[in-house]
């Protein structure tokens, strides 16, 4: 017996006493119910800003009713991988909606949108591969490409030239540049026409991932490259997840018949997983068909989206420079955040405070989000709650709740 080896739950809840004492423990609050934006805690009922249901499609009655019906013919489970015998019509059904949508010929469903990106970056990289990402990427990008083995290079935030220096010290390896289309933290929108052109002038693939982009962003809702006008000889790689905009859980790899038949032989986060349940599959299909047609839902989320941010910007409050549903009001100290969710929470309203790691130190933020399922008053009511940070003569905190 050795008694000098290391502890790993020692460890462990050495660095979880550390977080702690940084005040930036997590913690899940537990809800016990949700009806649109409102959320119920005890006997409280919170209006939220923090749902990433931006179309409001997560408890939409006809997406409730296809799942329903659909789980009352195909059950629960998905009961094996694609390869064995998980594989349905409705789910080849919902991926040939989705190439549809998106423009493409070809898509992979996977069970979140963290297995896609793992497995799209396993099956295109090995540790000969470089991948170039932007800084400020999804975690899950960040992590497959180190997990894939790849040398991960990152660039500086929306930075093509950036980008450029990255890919062009490496001229004879092959490379993927990986982007979030919107980033998820920020809201703002990648450069993707000037990532494209740099991608094909050095022989880079570029793979978008657009989880906050689909539904939300263009004519159709295809997403950011729908509104960038860009196709898939222009990004051959495209992922996005069907758990933001479309209400539902799962993730989508879709491109050329090629990368499909590709990442159906190699991702490994494909292959040796359950399917989706096949209800889900149908409660997708039924989402795409609404993003896609009821051009309302944007037109009114867009509308909210200006409304609340004349109204910061009268306030003078800091936001950031997005204009999609993701409005960070950014706060700089962890702490602060944390008393102004907490204010907030106090006058009913939820926003997540968002603190390092998640952001970087001194960027921490609320992360307000939109949805068309809220009402002009609510956006005004938000508002009003926020309006005293920028005085910072916040309320007396209430004590530490729950929350
Ligand atoms: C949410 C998100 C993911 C992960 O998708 P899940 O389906 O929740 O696993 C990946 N990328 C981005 C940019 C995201 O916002």
């Amino acid at each position: 017996m050795t008694d000098c080896r290391p502890n790993l739950l020692e460890t462990l809840a050495k660095r979880v006493a550390e977080r702690k004492h940084a005040g930036l423990l997590r913690r899940a609050r537990t809800f016990d119910a949700a009806s649109g934006m409102r959320m119920r805690d005890g006997e409280r009922e919170l209006l939220s800003f923090c749902s990433n249901d931006y179309l409001g499609l997560a408890r939409d009655p006809r997406v409730v009713r296809a799942v329903q019906d659909a789980a009352n013919e195909s059950g629960v489970g998905g009961t094996a991988g694609h390869l064995v015998c998980g594989h349905r019509r409705e789910h080849a059904r919902l991926e040939a909606a989705l190439c549809e949508w998106t423009g493409r010929e070809s898509a992979l469903l996977f069970s979140s949108g963290w297995l896609a990106n793992l497995g799209a970056m396993q099956a295109l990289l090995d540790r000969d591969g470089t991948c170039v990402q932007d800084k400020l990427n999804h975690a899950s990008l960040l992590d497959a490409a180190q997990l894939a083995g790849a040398t991960l290079k990152r660039y500086p935030h929306n930075d093509a030239d950036g980008a450029t220096r990255q890919l062009a010290a490496t001229p004879d390896v092959p490379a993927l540049l990986a982007t979030d289309g919107v980033f998820s933290m920020d809201g703002d929108i990648a450069p993707l026409r000037e990532l494209a052109a740099l991608c094909k002038r050095e022989a880079a693939t570029l793979m978008v991932d657009d989880a906050h982009g689909l539904g939300v962003l263009g004519a159709h809702g295809a997403g950011s490259l729908e509104e960038a006008t860009l196709t898939h000889a222009d990004v051959p790689v495209l992922m996005a997840t069907l758990g933001k905009a479309l209400g539902c859980l799962g993730a989508f790899v879709a491109g050329s018949r090629a990368l499909i038949e590709g990442l159906t032989q190699f991702a490994r986060t494909f292959v040796y997983t359950t399917a989706m349940p096949p209800a889900l599959a149908v409660a997708a299909c039924e989402a795409v068909r609404i993003a896609r047609t009821e051009d309302w839902r944007r037109e009114k989320l867009h509308f909210l989206i200006a409304r609340f941010r004349a109204g910061a910007g009268q306030l003078g409050l800091p936001l950031a420079d997005s204009r999609t549903p993701i409005q960070p009001v950014l706060l700089g100290e962890a702490e602060r955040a944390i008393a102004v969710s907490r204010a907030l929470d106090h006058a009913g309203l939820l926003v997540t405070a968002i603190r390092p790691p998640t952001v970087p130190p001194g960027k921490a933020r609320l992360r307000v989000t939109l949805s068309a399922l809220h009402e002009e008053a609510d956006v005004d009511r938000l508002l009003e709650a926020l309006a005293p940070i920028v005085t910072k003569s916040l309320p007396d905190l209430p004590p530490e709740g729950k929350g």
